[in-house]
């Protein structure tokens, strides 16, 4: 048997959609794309939504619109990809780290207090594998505090707080639609806020920083005029991303509802492998389920987290590693930063796989991971 680690979920109604798109002669951002930033900011609860080229695009847009720059200083998690901190280079501030819960993988909303400084500006939340940060305990500090919630939830689009959809909690919420990602557009990303100013600053810089954007400049009603008030990016999204988007988004509770089921059949499969431990949830929250991972509890077993890798890829399966921490990768420990100020990062990135894990995946197919996962583990008890 041969599986994949993923395959997006992509069927002929996308096709359908895309190809119209294309047919429409409108390529680049207009009425689709307004369309999905519309019915995206009412599946998750918030006033505005602004459709971009990328989550990364989102989390720099985000601070900017915030003011953050040279000199401050932004708190967020080393369990995450590195999209989330290079942004908080790109504005000229610095990342500041606060080691992870070993239970959920999300940053410890009680270790954030000892990190804030006077240069404090913001916390960036990672929702990882899309269960919930800690979001009481996050709004409480940045209200005492002062400092802005940015929420990087491009694993969460779907993942509820309590009652609270993400996207409607935060000052800013940058959603993916990269190609791994729960609801996806090939690339792609997505902002969501209820503040109208911030959602027109982040509409404008994300078009070189022009008043009027193209649809309405060549629109028939439109003129040739157009003003730059800033130095804009180019960071919007296009009408062939959001016809695709618009597709996924009617198919997000079936992909979700299989998501579950998946997740329920590997926890039951695992449940009584003492070498494992599986991934934390609560009835509390509603999980998203971007990823499956496992942890290998390494004093119970003879092989590395490595050599298990190595394993499951020549009996055919698909893995990866969620994530490489960002204080590991030599940029940043040429900024000074060390791994080892952050033990259960480390610890948990030495244990963690991620396995197989998409819509489509047959049940036969968890169990053939499963059985095999067991198998490899029970030559290698200690
Ligand atoms: C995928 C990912 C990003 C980046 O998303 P893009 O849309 O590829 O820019 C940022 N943060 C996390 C946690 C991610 O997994």
């Amino acid at each position: 048997m041969k599986i994949p680690f993923y395959i997006p979920y992509l069927n002929e109604e996308e096709i359908v959609e895309v190809t119209a798109a294309i047919q429409s002669n409108w390529l680049s951002k207009g009425p689709k794309t307004l369309e999905f930033e519309k019915e995206f900011a009412k599946k998750v609860g918030s006033q505005y939504a602004v459709g971009l080229n990328s989550c990364t695009a989102g989390l720099h847009l985000a601070q900017l619109a915030l003011g953050i720059g040279q000199g401050d200083e932004v708190i967020t998690t080393p369990y995450t990809f590195v999209a989330t901190s290079n942004t908080i280079l790109h504005c000229g501030a610095k990342p500041v780290f606060v080691d992870i819960d070993p239970l959920t993988l999300n940053i410890c909303a009680e270790a954030i207090e000892q990190a804030i400084t006077p240069r404090t500006k913001a916390i960036i939340p990672v929702h990882f594998a899309g269960y919930p940060c800690d979001m009481d305990q996050i709004r409480e500090i940045s209200k005492r505090y002062n400092l802005a919630i940015i929420e990087d939830a491009a694993h969460a689009v779907y993942t509820k707080y309590k009652d609270e959809p993400i996207g409607s909690i935060g000052d800013i919420t940058c959603f993916s639609f990269y190609a791994t990602k729960n609801l996806t557009t090939g690339e792609g990303g997505m902002i969501t806020t209820n503040d109208e100013a911030i959602a027109n600053q982040i509409r404008i810089m994300s078009l070189h920083g022009m008043s009027r954007n193209a649809w309405n400049r060549y629109a028939a009603k439109g003129a040739w005029y157009y003003e730059v008030e800033q130095a804009g990016f180019k960071y919007n999204m296009t009408d062939i991303q959001a016809a695709m988007g618009l597709i996924q988004l009617q198919k997000l509770e079936e992909m979700q509802t299989l998501r579950k089921q998946l997740a329920q059949a590997y926890n039951e499969a695992l449940r009584e492998t003492d070498e494992l431990i599986l991934p934390y949830d609560s009835p509390e929250h509603c999980h998203s389920w971007h990823l499956y991972y496992i942890q290998l509890k390494e004093d119970q077993v003879t092989i590395t987290r490595n050599e298990l890798i190595e394993k499951l890829n020549e009996a055919g399966i698909g893995t990866s590693v969620h994530f490489i921490p960002v204080p590991h990768h030599p940029f940043y420990q040429k900024q000074g930063y060390r791994l080892t100020d952050y033990p259960v990062a480390k610890k948990t990135y030495e244990s963690i796989i991620s396995l197989p894990f998409y819509p489509t995946m047959t049940k036969e197919a968890v169990m053939y991971v499963a059985e095999t996962l067991k198998t490899i583990l029970s030559l290698h008890k200690r």
